[in-house]
């Protein structure tokens, strides 16, 4: 086993982080959950575009650089330690990108991802519905048969960035008649200012919109917008939340930045011997990370598909970011909870981490059956 990187990765790590080095704004921009911060977010993904940084693992003639999964991994640690901003479009970015290399037509790819890798284009996931969360094949929301495409209605949630967004993407039951829930579900695109949309914010515990419900009452969506076969939408969903999105999710880079941040600041308040064995957690932790990541890209390389995996990352990342946090809002005592302090709005998010994208629980029934083939829970 080689566990080195390569000669050409290490230049590609160089020029990443010379050219972070050189673009990075030097002052943080607004919250991306603001008007102004959102826009300013879109500027910063222009500005990472033109210079072919938005979207390095995709293929060159769509803005990327060809990059592969090790090199996003190595340019993923540089931006964060670079201390770059985050990033508007990441829903369009690891969900419905992969999905259209995958399952979407040329004319679609050659559509929709120039925009996206410039951030002209901002997208949200309108999966979620009020009763459909974890049991996602409950949706209602429906499509039904038009002359040139589909009549769209019904009601969407939580759907992340959505407030200041332009287009969603998501899934809905085109063929009410069919004896299982996951069949007759159809994936499409659609555009959040068409006549028939109502975004409605929803306000996060600090006041910010960082979700909206979507409400269409007969939103036409032309047949070039559906990805993949009409009906067959579940299959084209789970690929979407597969291989790929179990890495791509939260980088180990994300992590390995915020412990040396933590690290940092515990040292400049005189390296207080309470917090040494959590702070020492955090650098452990991010460093075992990095490694699980290494390895289950070697393997991604190698031709395996990585399943069930990603259920042990997803619970692994979601809880290490609480705990570490948490560990950074006790050092800063009164000031951290009281503060708009970075640690305060990444303590706030994390809280999020064990909810969205599957929650912890059950991805811990995926494990408990799919890793350790343990017998099916009561459901
Ligand atoms: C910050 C954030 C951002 C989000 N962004 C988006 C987005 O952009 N787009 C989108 O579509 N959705 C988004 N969501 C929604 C998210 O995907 C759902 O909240 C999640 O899937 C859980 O669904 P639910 O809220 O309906 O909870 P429920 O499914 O009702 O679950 C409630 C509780 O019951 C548990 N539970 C449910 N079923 C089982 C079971 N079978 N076994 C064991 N326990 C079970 C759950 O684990 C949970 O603890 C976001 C959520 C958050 C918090």
């Amino acid at each position: 086993m080689d566990l080195a990187f390569t000669q050409e990765d290490e230049a590609f790590r160089a020029e990443a982080r010379s050219w972070l080095h050189a673009h990075v704004p030097t002052s943080p921009l607004p919250s991306l959950e603001t008007e102004e911060g959102f826009a300013a977010h879109r500027a910063w993904e222009a500005e990472l575009a033109a210079d072919r940084w938005s979207v390095v693992n995709w293929p060159t003639a769509y803005g990327g650089r060809d990059a592969g999964i090790v090199r996003w991994l190595v340019f993923e640690e540089e931006y964060y330690a670079a201390g770059a901003p985050g990033r508007v479009n990441q829903n369009g970015i690891s969900l419905l990108a992969p999905t259209l290399f995958d399952h979407g037509t040329q004319e679609q790819r050659d559509r929709v991802l120039p925009s996206m890798a410039t951030g002209r284009t901002v997208w949200a996931q309108a999966w979620s519905e009020p009763e459909a969360g974890s049991d996602l094949a409950s949706l209602r929301a429906k499509g039904v048969r038009t002359e040139g495409g589909w009549m769209l209605s019904g009601q969407k949630t939580w759907s992340s960035r959505a407030a200041f967004a332009d287009r969603a993407f998501g899934l809905f039951r085109t063929d009410p008649d069919t004896p299982k829930p996951h069949q007759g579900l159809t994936y499409l695109m659609f555009d959040l200012r068409a006549p028939g949309v109502t975004v409605r914010p929803i306000r996060r515990l600090d006041g910010k919109p960082a979700f909206a419900e979507l409400f269409l009452d007969e939103v036409f969506v032309p047949d070039e917008d559906v990805i993949g076969e009409p009906g067959r939408g579940w299959r084209i969903a789970m690929s979407t939340a597969g291989n790929e999105r179990g890495l791509m999710l939260r980088s180990p880079g994300r992590f390995l930045a915020a412990a040396d941040r933590l690290h940092t600041l515990w040292q400049s308040l005189g390296s207080p011997g309470a917090t040494r064995s959590r702070v020492a957690d955090a650098l452990i932790g991010a460093r075992a990370y990095q490694l699980f990541t290494y390895a289950a890209a070697s393997r991604f390389l190698e031709g395996e598909t990585l399943g069930p995996e990603s259920s042990l990352n997803k619970v692994f990342w979601s809880e290490y970011d609480i705990a570490l946090t948490e560990t950074a809002l006790d050092l800063l005592g009164e000031e951290g909870e009281l503060a708009d302090t970075d640690w305060s709005e990444r303590y706030v998010f994390s809280l999020a981490g064990p909810i969205y994208a599957g929650t912890n629980e059950i991805q811990r029934d995926i494990i408990a059956e799919r890793l350790l083939g343990l017998p099916k829970g009561r459901r």
